[in-house]
């Protein structure tokens, strides 16, 4: 071995140490920042071991790459609203998905005759999953930015049709292994697999995307994993298959979150029932006037917020830390109760506090909090809904039947702040609404938030 690649082996070390640290710190909200700085450092080592220890064709290409690539990524980091995060994170994955297909193509037009058997094998199972991965992705992102039919899309014969697909693939797959000169089969797999990861994605609503994309993310790892072995790249083998399990890992938490079995979401048409499912609502939804609302908030002793996907919608997050620091400030306690699944995606909630400096101190997770509800003086209820509709644990018809949630109706009064008579993500009648101890403050929670932050001053 010469200098540059003992270099670029002891630079694939640091890398997957600081790509395993990087996840690790990711695992809590107070380390994540840390952990995205390890991984950061772990991809600039990465690229630079990779630059300096491999034969450079033309540094022409990289350059250009390496320039569009950071002009793309900064304009998303930087325009694209916290809320547009889960569409964002699904072209992410599309690029990715498409860097390893392509490479797959790449190395299939230069070394295809040369390659090992395991290393074909290899090869195709890349081009799949990243030709896959890529369709995937970009109907998830059109679905969840709005450009595409959101609802579940799903005919007769939908799943005969997928099984004939993934036969067809699969067959391609198994020919070009034994033939690797045959490009009109490589071509057909690829083509095939772009197919299958649209088929793949059309028949799940745009409510369960996160959940596929966090799947589709582990697609685009495992992809890569492969084409780590395709170029006898150990960092790409390491992060790959970091990549491939967590998103995995994590695709099973958000469906246990929901009480959802994996099967459920990709082939129950989640959205497309909704009509028949029951609910225990009725009667009537009591309004209250933002003067009582900041009069029971001042007179508290012990006040618990909880932010769903409209405190999100409404960018509300620095108007309920001003409003808690107000109240904080009359002694009332204040907590944040957090559902694993509150919002659009995974620890949605998390980011969005701690970009308005709420100390995570103050943040409790469902376990911690629900025992503290009898004692709760007022729970304000921000822009949730489903993680909060006591259905799920009383009726056992319901849609969301099982999911755990936010026992806000055990409190001695609870305050929802909300625009009108939307519905959540499941498209469910909430109870908590119709409740005695429930008053509603209509409005957009983020003006509602700073008129009441405004009505306690003056209490
Ligand atoms: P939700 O059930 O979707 O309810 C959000 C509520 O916010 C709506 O009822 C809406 O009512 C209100 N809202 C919207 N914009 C608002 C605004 N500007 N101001 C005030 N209110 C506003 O939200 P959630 O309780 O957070 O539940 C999350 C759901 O997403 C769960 O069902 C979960 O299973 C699902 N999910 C989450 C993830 C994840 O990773 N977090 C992944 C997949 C699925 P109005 O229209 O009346 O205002």
């Amino acid at each position: 071995m010469n200098l540059a690649t003992y270099f670029m082996e002891a630079t694939y070390l640091i890398a997957s140490i600081l790509f395993v640290l990087a996840l690790k710190g990711m695992s809590h909200p107070e380390t994540a920042r840390r952990g995205m700085f390890l991984a950061e450092g772990g991809m600039f080592a990465a690229i630079v071991g990779t630059l300096v220890g491999q034969h450079i064709v033309t540094w022409v290409w990289i350059i250009a790459g390496l320039t569009l690539g950071s002009i793309i990524g900064a304009w998303m980091a930087i325009w694209v609203p916290m809320t547009a995060m889960p569409q964002r994170t699904a072209l992410s994955h599309a690029f990715g998905a498409l860097a390893a297909a392509l490479v797959g193509v790449g190395e299939f037009l230069v070394h295809a005759n040369e390659m090992s058997v395991v290393t074909r094998g290899a090869l195709g199972f890349e081009v799949m999953l990243g030709a896959l991965t890529t369709t995937g992705s970009l109907i998830a992102a059109g679905k969840l930015q709005g450009v595409i039919y959101g609802k579940p899309v799903q005919f007769r014969g939908q799943s005969a049709l997928n099984l004939c697909i993934f036969l067809a693939m699969m067959g391609c797959f198994a020919y070009f292994w034994i033939h690797p000169e045959s490009a009109s089969i490589f071509y057909s797999m690829l083509g095939i697999a772009f197919v299958f990861g649209v088929m793949l994605v059309i028949p799940i609503g745009s409510a369960d995307m996160p959940v596929v994309m966090s799947l589709l993310n582990s697609y685009a790892g495992l992809a890569a994993a492969a084409t780590g072995f395709v170029l006898g790249n150990n960092v790409l083998i390491i992060a790959g298959t970091l990549d491939g399990f967590s998103g995995f890992i994590l695709s099973v938490l958000m469906c246990k979150a929901m009480n959802r079995s994996i099967t459920n979401v990709l082939f129950g048409g989640f959205g497309a029932v909704v009509a028949e499912a029951t609910s225990n609502a009725g009667g009537v939804m009591r309004e209250i006037s933002l003067d009582d609302a900041a009069m029971q908030l001042a007179f508290a002793s012990r006040v618990v917020f909880v932010p769903g996907y409209g405190l999100a919608t409404a960018q509300a997050q620095h108007a309920v830390r001003e409003l808690a620091e107000l109240l904080e400030g009359r002694g009332v306690t204040v907590k944040y109760a957090i559902h694993p699944v509150a919002g659009r995606m995974p620890g949605h909630m998390n980011v969005l506090l701690a970009e308005a400096n709420v100390p995570y101190s103050s943040l409790y997770e469902m376990e911690q909090i629900n025992p503290e509800f009898p004692s709760t003086d007022v729970a304000v209820v921000i822009g949730a809904n489903d993680v909060v509709n006591p259905d799920a644990r009383d009726n056992p018809k319901s849609l969301i039947a099982g999911m755990p949630i936010l026992e806000v109706d055990r409190a001695k009064s609870v305050i929802v702040l909300k625009r009108g008579q939307g519905r959540g993500f499941s498209g469910l009648e909430n109870p908590l609404f119709f409740k005695a101890c429930t008053s509603m403050l209509y409005g957009d929670a983020k003006s509602s938030l700073s008129h009441l932050a405004q009505a306690v001053q003056h209490v």
